[in-house]
């Protein structure tokens, strides 16, 4: 059986198309649903491969961008825009139906007017090439590789940072820094992490090193600024271990403050080099406004921000309550936050730095009273011990904002069983042109 003509039947979690071979699933990307296709198993039936599109979807456009094959990240770039945000509409309602056996009404989710280069963060590799016509590549690595995808713009990256990443590269070749060597555990550059703010265009570069010595820094900076005027800060990150994460512990501020600051919904806010902030400000500002108004906050309500990072959520909402409370694990999250609520000028949050399900079972001891929570956890969920002390508290309304529907579902399925309701399901799309839905439910006390 080498060549199989079949038709895509549906979409699994990932958004994957899915089709039936011998009666089993098989997951392929790049594939839109009712779409004949040609599948090469010539191999074997564990390692079939997409062959030709033999009859195109009416949904089908072409990718806008040169390395959509090769790199990986925008899984739905082969889609129109429209017909992402309704299946990942359909993708949550079905999550809802599989864990409850019932059926739930999902909003539509809110897109984007102009889906590309929207996200504000952009982490680049540097690798040594051998023979190649450049002897030095930056990009992504391939999925699960170690391959590097070498670009110059990407569809859905800021589009000076990408420019800035092209500037360093030629500085590289020209100053004879050498990218990091996994293999060797040799040269000098690793990454280089550009964050850049939509309203305010003030960006920061952090040039993560494998070592402190950085020789010459001093006039790489300075013709990296020359070069590009909307640099308003540059760090040197130091990462000598053999790690997959991008940053090291140590820094240095080789140029400006040392952060940045965005304007969000009328709010200043500091971004560090470490601290988690939404990557998509236009949606995260959706995202914010469509959760504070299904709050429907009053002046006297005490809100609990679970989850909080820099303080986001609670300050923005701060000036529609009484007081708020903010949670967050990470230290340096928790001092920006701190000074966020100082430069904003909100007397009536308090941050607290502690595992939030400690602190919230902490809460139910001192009986403290709590109207609604909004929380905002990792992709991994939240915890039994966390929801558990949710219900103890009983605040009135529960907003939760999650990265990842799967993990959501799951817990809901725990908060729904004293007393809450799920009033209202909406996804938005924080990430558009990959498999990846943010969403947020209202739960309420009857
Ligand atoms: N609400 C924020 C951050 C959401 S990301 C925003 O919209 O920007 C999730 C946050 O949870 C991260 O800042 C992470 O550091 C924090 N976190 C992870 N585990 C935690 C835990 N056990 N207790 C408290 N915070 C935690």
């Amino acid at each position: 059986m080498p060549i199989i003509t079949t038709k895509v039947l549906n979409y699994n979690e990932n958004l994957k198309g899915i089709v039936k071979i011998n009666n089993k699933e098989i997951a392929l990307d790049g594939v839109i649903k009712d779409e004949v296709i040609e599948l090469d198993a010539s191999k074997d039936l564990n390692n079939i491969t997409l062959k030709k599109i033999k009859e195109p979807s009416k949904k089908r456009v072409t990718p806008p961008c040169p390395i959509y094959n090769k790199c990986g990240g925008c899984t739905l770039l082969h889609m129109d825009y429209k017909e992402q945000l309704k299946i990942k509409t359909e993708l949550v309602e079905n999550l809802f139906f599989n864990e409850f056996k019932r059926f739930y009404k999902v909003n539509d989710t809110l897109g984007m007017v102009n889906p590309s280069h929207y996200r504000n963060k952009n982490q680049i590799v540097f690798q040594n090439v051998k023979g190649g016509k450049c002897r030095l590549a930056s990009g992504f690595y391939q999925e699960n590789s170690h391959k590097i995808v070498d670009f110059t713009t990407c569809y859905i990256q800021d589009e000076t940072s990408d420019k800035i990443v092209q500037t360093i590269k030629e500085l590289m070749l020209k100053m004879h820094y050498n990218a990091y060597d996994e293999d060797h555990k040799n040269g000098l550059i690793r990454h280089v992490l550009i964050k850049r703010s939509d309203t305010t265009k003030e960006t920061m570069v952090v040039i993560v090193t494998s070592s402190e010595v950085f020789p010459g820094c001093q006039n790489f900076v300075k013709a990296l600024v020359a070069r590009h005027k909307d640099i308003t800060t540059i760090i040197q990150n130091v990462n000598s271990r053999s790690t997959s994460a991008v940053l090291g512990d140590k820094e240095k501020i080789l140029f400006g403050k040392g952060y940045i600051n965005d304007i969000l919904l009328d709010k200043k806010f500091k971004i560090s080099s470490k601290s988690f902030y939404q990557v998509n400000s236009k949606q995260c500002a959706v995202l914010y406004t469509k959760a504070l108004e299904m709050a429907n906050l009053s002046k006297n309500d005490t809100l609990l921000d679970a989850y909080c990072g820099v303080g986001t959520i609670g300050l923005i909402a701060s000036s529609k309550v009484g007081k708020v409370i903010g949670v967050e694990l990470e230290a340096s999250a928790v001092d920006d936050a701190i000074l966020n609520a100082k430069v904003n000028n909100v007397k009536n949050i308090h941050f607290f730095k502690a595992d939030a399900s400690i602190f919230l079972k902490n809460l139910t001891n001192k009986k403290e009273k709590i109207d609604v929570i909004v929380m905002d956890p990792p992709r991994k969920g939240s915890d039994l011990k966390f929801l558990n002390s949710v219900l103890k508290l009983k605040p009135k309304k529960i907003i939760y904002i999650s990265c990842d529907p799967r993990t959501q579902v799951v817990d809901l399925k725990t908060l729904t069983t004293d007393g809450y309701t799920i009033e209202q399901i909406q996804p938005v799309d924080m990430f558009p042109h990959t498999q990846h839905v943010e969403n947020i439910v209202l739960l309420e006390r009857k």
